[in-house]
């Protein structure tokens, strides 16, 4: 049972700023609980109705119980519809009346609401236009769920024309990787998906949301799991900072920032739709690389995954074939990338790496 409060009640014994608690409606009438208070029913012959809070967009509900006053604001929409379906018909036309001034207040409010944001949208517009500051602020109202949606949308536009590898070694040994680098990840709200693709494209990313893809190409090519785990580490680190929804919001401007404040979901997700696969081969931006790595090279040493693993890899693929290798091409190894990563990577005190449950060589074998 769902037991968090759902209404804000006032009286003798509560706070004088109101106690948070919680309204349950049967055809009886009210069942209150009232923190470190026994619950108290009350009939609905015994209360009485009308509308109030600040706004006046609030039920609000009086009682005496035991000889002592008290009263409950109720705002969530659906104790108010279900009080309204539960009272009896005496108490209805005088219910409806608070009802409506309820729902006027409600959408008068909305209005004005509506007025309000599109102003301080247009001031934050002059003010901020073009600004990574906007950017970043926009993509911070954007729900993980949201994140979601594009993350799963993008991923089946791509996969649409690929050859997933749905189980073996490979599948496995990546999802181990994936999830010990997700368990050191502090707050993590993602579940991250791994997909193995079959392919010798020498590349891995994450789409936002946590959707990560690996191509069978970079397994290969990998000498160690450490270095397929300093990829993904990076990799994970790119969707841990939202950078995915950075570029987005870049890319699609003053639209995306306005239907994200307005907190129209579909719109946004349907925006970044447009985007399509352009949204796997998204280039960051030299700051965002230089985050991901940074936060990727702490990642990898929290949990216990040799951390010079990513640095030999790219090292190793510059050298050898550098205009083949995709990684290279959205994530180039400029000599200072590398001079800034060895030099970070020094100053993380020493540990000894913890295994992988499985042999590198098998796993490779078995591609
Ligand atoms: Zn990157």
């Amino acid at each position: 049972m769902n037991d968090s409060p759902n209404a804000l009640c006032f009286g003798s014994n509560l706070p004088a700023a109101g106690a948070p608690c919680r309204v349950e409606v049967s055809s009886a009438g009210l069942r209150v609980e009232l923190p470190d208070l026994p619950a108290e029913a009350i009939s609905f012959t015994g209360l009485s109705v009308t509308a109030g809070g600040f706004d006046q967009d609030q039920l609000v509900v009086k009682w005496t119980h035991g000889g002592v006053e008290r009263t409950a604001y109720l705002k969530d929409p659906a104790v108010i519809t279900a009080f309204r379906q539960a009272a009896p018909p005496d108490l209805m036309p005088h219910l409806e009346r608070t009802a409506a001034h309820v729902r006027r207040a409600r959408s008068g409010r909305r209005t004005l609401l509506a007025v309000a944001v599109g102003s301080v949208i247009g001031l934050l517009l002059i003010l901020w236009l073009g600004s990574d500051a906007l950017v970043r602020m926009a993509v911070t109202h954007i729900p993980v769920e949201w994140e979601r949606s594009i993350g799963d949308a993008t991923r089946g536009q791509f996969l649409a024309g690929q050859q997933v590898v749905k189980e073996g070694p490979a599948v496995a040994a990546v999802q181990e990787i994936t999830q010990r680098l997700a368990e050191q990840i502090p707050n993590n709200p993602y579940t991250f998906e791994v997909t193995v693709v079959r392919s010798d494209v020498v590349n891995a990313f994450a789409l936002p949301g946590g959707y990560v893809i690996v191509f069978t190409g970079l397994l290969k090519k990998a000498d160690s799991p450490d270095e397929v785990a300093g990829v993904l580490s990076h990799e994970l680190n790119h969707v841990v900072l939202r950078h995915g929804l950075e570029r987005i919001v870049k890319t699609l401007g003053i639209v995306a920032v306005v239907t994200i404040f307005v907190g129209n979901q579909e719109g946004l997700v349907g925006l970044a739709k447009q985007l399509g696969i352009e949204l796997a081969t998204l280039k960051f931006g030299r700051e965002q690389e230089m985050e991901a790595d940074l936060q990727g090279l702490r990642l990898l040493h929290r949990a216990k995954i040799a951390s010079d693993g990513m640095i030999h890899f790219f090292e190793r693929l510059s050298e050898s074939d550098k205009l083949q290798v995709e990684l290279l091409s959205t994530h180039p190894m400029s000599a200072a990338r590398a001079e800034r990563l060895k030099a970070a990577a020094a100053t993380l005190p020493k540990q000894e790496p913890v295994p992988f449950g499985f042999e590198w060589k098998a796993v490779q074998a078995g591609l």
